[in-house]
């Protein structure tokens, strides 16, 4: 069974530490995925995936919290979104709570691409200010890679996130309300251009993608495929994490050390 935080007594984490001073944490978020997926989605994905990276390092799984920064759902119901200010302050005092008590390298696996800046200018601070190795992992996308193959895509309410409710149970997802696939033109279009590495913009209300609040073809997922979803998942992510760890123990954390 997987260390976690939230199950262990205080000289169970203690040893945990000691024997693999790693610390996998969950990011997602509470909003209104469509008529067919709780709005819980986002935050039960990557609690379930942050659990097996850390079984697959040997890590600690530690819970951060369900909340995540997403103003482009505001005002729907079902959406609670937190400011970055509130969001960034919250996961700086987790992280030096978990570094106080002996971590040394953190590892944020996300769901919620909203969440990234924040992930990313936390992780940034900490590291440079910290004895600790931070890596941000994001789920999403390597479950985009791994399922695009077979026609899955990551699209809001869509088939690969309706795979991940699945995973986790099946009767979460209302398929009596799944009527049609939904594809308002541009939206696909729009995902990409938000998703860019080159040039790029952004989305700041959901409406823009068209239809109402969610698009792509949940039917695709079935308990066949879901039941690998995880184990896949996981393990695709603790192998990047093992990779830049490795990188990282090559070059910045011995120069840090020596100085
Ligand atoms: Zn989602």
């Amino acid at each position: 069974m997987t260390d976690s935080l939230w199950t262990l007594p205080s000289p169970d984490v203690a040893e945990s530490l000691r024997r693999n001073p790693t610390v996998v944490l969950p990011f997602g978020s509470i909003e209104q995925h469509g008529p067919h997926l709780p709005c819980g989605t986002d935050t039960m994905i990557a609690e379930r995936l942050a659990e097996a990276v850390a079984g697959q390092l040997g890590a600690l799984y530690a819970p951060f919290g369900p909340y995540g920064v997403t103003p482009i759902h505001a005002g729907r119901p079902g959406t609670v979104s937190l400011t970055p200010e509130t969001f960034e302050r919250l996961l700086e005092e987790v992280l030096l709570e978990l570094i106080r008590m002996g971590a040394r390298t953190l590892v944020l696996v996300n769901w919620h691409e909203l969440n990234t800046p924040s992930l990313n200018g936390v992780a940034v601070k900490v590291q440079a200010e910290q004895p600790v190795t931070v890596v941000v992992a994001q789920a999403c996308y390597t479950a985009q890679r791994i399922y695009r193959g077979e026609g899955g895509e990551l699209t809001h309410g869509g088939s690969i996130e309706t795979l991940g409710v699945i995973a986790e149970d099946p009767a979460l997802v209302r398929e009596d309300r799944i009527e049609a696939v939904s594809r308002p033109p541009h939206a696909a279009a729009l995902d990409e251009m938000r998703r860019g590495t080159e040039v790029y913009g952004f989305v700041t209300d959901v409406g823009e993608f068209g239809g109402d609040g969610w698009y792509g073809d949940p039917a695709w997922a079935t308990e066949e495929l879901a039941a690998t979803f995880v184990e896949r998942v996981s393990t695709d992510v603790a192998a990047q994490v093992r990779h830049v760890l490795s990188l990282r123990t090559a070059a910045g954390t011995e120069s840090k050390e020596e100085a």
